[in-house]
Parts: structure tokens; sequence; C-alpha cells
């Protein structure tokens, strides 16, 4: 199965790749930051800040959208894109993260896994099957597969070996569920290499936690796969930064080029470019959203917390580099003297801040490599973050 991606250019110097992902809702340039709209909403923003900041996709919730408000409202209002006012792309995840959250509720068997609802109580199915179901019902443009995931803090091998097996079996299973939701000659291209793509795509997901071995294995069978690209999940919780490099070298070696490559739940620049150098082209994270809402920016000389006292007398932006309307517009000292006032603005203003400020960094990473570059913007950028 092709994928309707378009390689635009390649770093000599290492794995980074620039490319265009083309969806039912139009292009995403990678690499790529998607910002996080767990209930079908950003928290904070509305689609013209998310537009204002440069987003081209965003990821949803299954699990959360299929809690609440359901996905046969969502097909009966005519899909996430319509119920929310988003017109760009929209990458839902499975399911099995939110499911493995919850480790005391949930019950994984060769079906699927039970778990009960944190809002109700509830008792609820998850299968590598219905899950497409529910994605279809959603309308999103990338649907993922249901896996299993476990903690890459110190996993036992022999777990993580028992989740690989499982996941893999599913992928299978819902690769044959895509097959019969979509049909299979959906995606055009065209003379200028660019794609025309009528319906959903379908992402599989790579587990393996922290073993380079297991890695590999479950990128070569996922590269078997009838999938248009690939989710590397199961990492960003907790293990070290050399640990992280390992697992997803192990994956991005062992895939094919011409299909993109999805970190799941990375927000942090450092990791971020770290990941590009290795071949990644897209991430999602509610980090920075999360962080906002606390006061925490991200600036290119490093994090900021906009409470501490030393920012309400300064008459400067939050990042003077930043191009998005908060730092085209207010002052550190106004946004300190929101944050502490208690000011839901704050969370507003703060959050299109951080949301730019990694779309941003997306897409001089995408000029680096265009420009043969990427390695010294990547020390450059990391050694001004960390203030080295
Ligand atoms: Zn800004």
């Amino acid at each position: 199965m092709n994928a309707p991606f378009k390689i635009l250019s390649k770093d000599k110097n290492s794995q980074a790749r620039t490319g265009i992902l083309y969806t039912k809702h139009g292009a995403v340039h990678t690499p790529v930051f998607m910002p996080v709209a767990t209930q079908a909403c950003v928290k904070a923003l509305t689609d013209e800040d998310l537009k204002n900041a440069g987003a081209e996709c965003l990821l949803s919730n299954t699990y959360h959208l299929y809690l609440r408000p359901t996905t046969k409202l969502l097909q009966q209002m005519g899909g996430l894109h319509q119920f929310m006012h988003w017109n760009g792309s929209i990458l839902t995840d499975s399911g099995g993260f939110q499911v493995y959250s919850l480790p005391k509720f949930r019950k994984i068997k060769e079906e699927g896994v039970t778990f009960q609802s944190h809002h109700d109580g509830s008792k609820h199915l998850f299968t590598p099957e219905n899950v497409i179901q529910f994605e279809s019902e959603i309308g999103s443009d990338i649907w993922t597969m249901l896996d299993v995931c476990i903690h890459a803090k110190d996993p036992s091998k022999h777990d993580a070996r028992e989740a690989l097996n499982i996941t893999k079996r599913w992928a299978e299973r819902a690769a044959r569920a895509y097959e019969k939701t979509v049909p299979v000659q959906h995606i055009t291209q065209n003379s200028d290499g660019s794609f025309s793509v009528k319906n959903s795509l379908l992402f599989g997901i790579i587990q393996g936690a922290i073993f380079p071995d297991l890695r590999k294995e479950a990128a070569l069978h996922m590269a078997g796969l009838p999938t248009h690209g690939y989710c590397i999940g199961g990492l960003s919780l907790g293990e070290t930064l050399d640990q992280m490099k390992a697992a997803v070298s192990a994956v991005t070696e062992n895939l094919p080029e011409g299909k993109p490559r999805y970190f799941m739940g990375l927000g942090t620049p450092v990791e971020m470019l770290n990941a590009v150098e290795r071949g990644v082209d897209m991430f999602d994270c509610v980090w920075p959203t999360r962080v906002a809402r606390n006061g925490m920016v991200m600036t290119s000389t490093g994090r900021v917390n906009i409470k501490n006292a030393e920012y309400r007398t300064q008459d400067i932006p939050l990042d003077s580099e930043c191009d998005c309307f908060t730092c085209r517009t207010y002052s550190r000292a106004y946004l300190c003297h929101l944050f502490r006032a208690q000011e839901l603005t704050s969370h507003r203003l703060l959050s299109i801040h951080n949301i730019r400020f990694l779309i941003r960094l997306m897409e001089r990473a995408r000029e680096a490599i265009s420009a043969g570059t990427f390695l010294s913007f990547k020390e450059d950028v990391i050694k001004k973050y960390l203030g080295k």
C-alpha cells in the first residue's frame, strides 16, 4: 500500500527529512507538531487561534470521544470536523494509551481490552475492529490501531514481549477491519507528485518499550502490513534520552522511507529535535498547553515561569524571537499580572505561545533540513534553550 506522502528534502548528515502528508482535509507539512484536542477542543483555544498558530493537523482521543459526547453523536453531527469547526486534518489515537493509563480498571484479553469509564465506572470493550469503527464515526483523517502500551520506565522484557505479541496480532485484525471499512482505491497521485485523498488513512502503532531488538521486530512486522504510516508508541514515559534515541533509531532504520513516522506523545523541544534527526515526521503532546495553564512557557532561551516576581515589571514579550499573537501583543508584565490575578485569558494567551513555539520550531527545522544545515541548527537551538 502506498502512502500519500511526498518527501521534499533529505538531510545528508542524518535521517531528517521534510515532506507533505496529504489527507482528505489537505496537506500537512512535516516535520509537524500536532496540538492535542483531547475532548474535541485544544484546551482554552478556538479553531481560529490554532489556524493563526499555523496548526495543520490536530490530534483527538478516541477513548475520550467514545465516552463523551460518544462517537455516535459525532456521526449524527456530521463528524468531528464539523462538530468542532476545524477544517484542517485530524488524527485520532486508538485509546490504547488512555486505557493503559487506567491500570486498575483494564483487562487485556485476546479479543480486546475491557476497561471502566473514568466518568461513571461503566464497563466497555475496545477491540481492534470496533476502534476502527469508532474512528470511522468520528470521521478523522488518520486512524490508528488499538495497541497494548506498557510503562517504558524499567519494564520487564517479558511484559514488553507479551504486549508486543498482542499488539502485532491486533494490528493484523485492525488492517483487515480498515480494508472492510474504506474503499481500496481512494488515493490517486497527481502529475505534480501531490496526492488526492478521498478517505481516511491508517497508521499502525509500533511498541517494544525500550528494547531495540523488540522495536526492530515490531517495525519489520508493521512494515509488512498495509498501512499509510507508522506511530511510535510507548515512549516519552520516563525512559532516559539515550534509551529513547536507541528505541527510535531501531524503529526508523527498519521502516520503509516513503511513509510518515509519528512519535506519539512527545512535545518537548530537545527530544523532538533528536527524533527529527532520526527520521521522525510527526509529534503531538498535551504538555505545552498543560504547563501553559500553570504559567510555564518555552522560550528560545529556555523555560520561563510567568508567575515569578521578576516578570512583574518586564515590558518585553515572552520571547522576542516569537511571532505568535501573544508575543506580538502583550508584555511579560501584563501576562504575569493576568496569571497572578487568575484571569482565564492568561490560559489562552500562554497556550497560544507554547503551541506556536513548537509549530515554529518544526517550521524552522524544515527550513534547516532543506538548507542542509539541520545538525548545526539543532545544536544551536538546544544550546540556547538549555542555557549552555
Ligand atoms: Zn509567542
